[in-house]
């Protein structure tokens, strides 16, 4: 049934000038993970995720392996179906046949669940992205979690609630959990709730053209007043502090820059900021975001980037790429496209960058 588009002849791994002390790393000049994505009107959107989700190592072995199949759900909304075609997209890009391909019957697929990605116009890549975590997550959503009998933990209680105990290798690798703390500012009354996230979504800093992630950070956890909180101790109205932790913290974290708002001025429509956020390649330090439970923990809290889905243009008029570190090569590719070619690490770094992409998981090479 799968219909295998690759693309018109002619089209060609675009190459630099200094293309020579290339073509030993890639073999054929094509494949290995170097597979363009035909572009089918407007979808570009689609394919920088794809390309991202086809350099997350783990995510790409674990289809490449045929792992996947031990752990397909029939039970949810999507019917293991979006992880089938995501499989089968992630195969043909690292089967090493092919310069580009089509993916029509992903397209298809997602299209069936959700309109807005059925027809020709410009999505948002964030919104794709969450969404095909949720399929993906619910179409693979089989490894069963026994609870802890003496767990009494808050935030324990809410990842099973989350999960209702049924896990899958995509919430493990990219789900994680925040903790909303409001405290009261007169009897300092805490209150605590959890939720899970596939990415965070940062505001970027008001009134700079430049910016550190870091200052993006620090603004997404930092306290916020709120007014008026039902305070249960005082009974009454109160002000109050709330402030942002992780709880649990994913082995990859997603990171995306909310570049677009409605913008009053313009009938509501929205508008993009197109502020230079200076993201760390290396050493992205976590833990000074990271609630008590797990800071405590053992697991690594220093992340490496490895993928970028970029945004260049306006809302209306836009086209998105992809800049991701291959581990099989062990060096920066861009994706656009149907055009794949080497990128310098120093480039990877721009005004675009609009979903960040970090790991501390090793790469895994020798998968294919
Ligand atoms: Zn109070």
């Amino acid at each position: 049934m799968r219909q295998l588009t690759t693309c018109v002849p002619g089209v060609k791994l675009q190459l630099p000038a200094t293309y020579n002390i290339y073509t030993s790393i890639i073999p054929l000049r094509r494949g290995f993970g170097l597979t363009g994505l035909k572009n089918l009107g407007n979808t570009c959107y689609m394919n920088s995720i794809l390309q991202c989700l086809s350099n997350t190592s783990h995510l790409q072995d674990f289809c490449v392996s045929n792992e996947y199949k031990k752990h397909i759900s029939r039970q949810n909304k999507t019917n293991g179906q979006v992880i089938e075609e995501v499989a089968a997209l992630i195969k043909e890009l690292w089967n090493g046949q092919y310069k580009c391909v089509a993916s029509r019957d992903l397209r298809y697929i997602v299209g069936q669940y959700q309109k807005t990605f059925r027809g020709v116009d410009q999505q948002d890549s964030h919104e794709f992205l969450t969404i095909l975590m949720d399929w993906l997550h619910s179409d693979l959503q089989t490894i069963k979690v026994r609870r802890r009998a003496n767990s009494e933990l808050a935030w324990e209680k809410s990842w099973l609630e989350f999960t209702k105990s049924q896990e899958s290798m995509i919430l493990h690798l990219f789900y994680g959990q925040i903790k909303s703390t409001v405290k009261c500012v007169t009897c300092s009354k805490e209150s605590a709730t959890y939720e899970c996230f596939s990415n965070l979504s940062m505001e970027l800093p008001p009134n700079a053209n430049l910016c550190q992630l870091n200052q993006c950070m620090d603004l997404y956890f930092s306290g916020e007043k709120i007014y008026g909180w039902n305070c249960p101790k005082c009974n009454t109205k109160r002000d109050a502090i709330k402030k942002l932790d992780i709880s649990k913290l994913p082995p990859i974290l997603v990171v995306h820059l909310k570049r677009f708002y409605a913008d009053p001025s313009n009938s509501g429509g929205y508008v993009k900021k197109q502020n230079y956020v200076q993201f760390p390649l290396d050493n992205l330090e976590m833990k000074p975001y990271l609630a008590r439970v797990e800071s405590m923990s053992s697991t690594p809290k220093t992340f490496r980037l490895y993928a970028v889905s970029n945004h260049y243009g306006t809302m209306e008029g836009g086209h998105y790429t992809a800049f991701c570190k291959s581990a099989k090569y062990d060096r920066w590719f861009k994706f656009d496209d149907q055009v794949v070619s080497p990128l310098e690490s120093s480039n990877v770094v721009s005004s675009a960058a609009y979903i960040l992409f970090y790991t501390w998981l090793p790469p895994l090479k020798g998968t294919c």
